[in-house]
């Protein structure tokens, strides 16, 4: 399988440096002296005090544009947080939902306790069917010798309550506790023994648990010139922290599938390797009972769309839909946009520009809604 993606891949990337090569260079002749360099700066000009985070070009590229209001099928998003919080608010997020084809959001609220049970007030009595709610893992205390216990329990307690997964649980290198950053041997990773007991009982009531390990791997670089993500996106950068290294992050997020075949992870944003799909696709392989949800993640997909496709093709049955974003209609239309259509050079929140994947619908209906009918707890409350 790798060997089959990798060459997909380069031919894709044996495509793209042809394009890129200036006839000099292709020739094999020098290059011509006193360019700057890779685009380097010619001399002063009035833009020489242009910030990068103030940069947003406009393009004059004219281009067809596909109004995509609704889904071609009607959509479960598994990736979504507690944006709205009051009634009105989520009745109008309801009629969004209506308007642009999604039968359920997926809320992944992190909550325990009372925070979660106020939660399922407002979301899941009064719209039975159109929300379901994830609840999140107690940390507190983690040393104490009941903490497997005492987490697990609240878990049970908040299935009771109508908790039909866990997450986001989200480990970015400095452990599942939020409160303070632990030494490094103290932290709670997911592949602690001390939530072994946690991970079966997910198992065992079928809760699905939405993880979400490292981060993208820029977050990881320098923040400086030859980074690649704009200012946007600065604080989320690690550089520097006291946090190990994307791939020990992705290593120790591994062992924990490991030990926990019978837990069903959903490892968000791709898991984090959507800049790299041929290693999306390996761990994939190697992990029959995981799967992958896109949200956050139109840019990753939509900046190299034919390699995308045939990733997505290939994985039909292992990649859910999530947004992870606001819910506006805005913000869903882009997203049908992008999957339905063959659209060019759409504007995205990183300020690269997207690619229309233009998806037949044996890809479309799982990723929008089969896999999430299959792979989900819908148990009735
Ligand atoms: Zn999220």
């Amino acid at each position: 399988m790798r060997i089959v993606m990798s060459c997909a891949l380069g031919a894709v990337l044996a495509f793209y440096i042809s394009w890129g090569q200036t006839p000099q260079a292709a020739s094999g002749s020098a290059p011509q002296k006193k360019q700057g360099g890779r685009g380097g700066p010619r001399g002063p000009g009035p833009m020489d005090s242009l910030l990068v985070k103030d940069w947003k070009p406009d393009s004059s590229l004219v281009v067809p544009v596909t109004n995509v209001p609704k889904a071609k099928f009607r959509a479960i998003d598994v990736h979504s947080h507690t944006y709205l919080r009051t009634p009105e608010e989520i009745a109008n997020w309801v009629r969004t939902m209506d308007a642009v084809g999604i039968e359920t959001t997926v809320v992944l609220s992190g909550a325990t306790g009372q925070q979660f049970d106020s939660l399922v007030e407002l979301f899941l009595k009064p719209y039975p069917g159109r929300f379901q709610l994830y609840c999140g893992i107690d940390t507190t205390d983690i040393d104490a010798p009941d903490y497997p216990q005492r987490a697990t329990a609240e878990l049970v307690r908040c299935y009771r309550k109508g908790a039909r997964g866990v997450g986001e649980i989200s480990d970015k290198g400095s452990g599942l506790s939020r409160s303070q950053l632990l030494p490094r041997d103290k932290r709670l990773h997911p592949d602690d023994r001390r939530l072994d007991l946690f991970w079966d009982k997910c198992a065992e009531l079928k809760l699905p648990v939405n993880l979400h390990m490292a981060d993208h791997p820029s977050a990881w670089r320098p923040p400086d010139a030859h980074q690649e993500r704009t200012p946007n996106y600065q604080q989320y950068n690690q550089y520097g922290h006291d946090v190990p290294s994307y791939e020990e992050v992705l290593a120790l997020r591994d062992r924990a599938l490991d030990r926990h075949p019978k837990t069903r992870f959903i490892l968000c944003h791709l898991g984090n390797q959507g800049n790299d799909l041929a290693s999306a696709a390996k761990l994939l392989d190697k992990f029959p009972g995981v799967y992958m949800d896109i949200s956050a993640r139109a840019y990753e997909v939509g900046r190299q769309p034919r390699f995308a496709t045939k990733f997505l093709t290939k994985y039909k049955d292992r990649v859910l839909w999530g947004t992870d974003l606001n819910p506006s209609q805005e913000m869903y239309h882009a997203w049908w946009r992008l999957f339905e259509t063959t659209d060019e050079y759409m504007p995205s929140d990183t300020g690269w520009r997207l690619f229309g994947l233009d998806l037949p619908d044996s890809v479309l209906e799982p990723l929008y809604r089969g896999n999430a009918k299959r792979l989900l707890n819908w148990e009735k409350m």
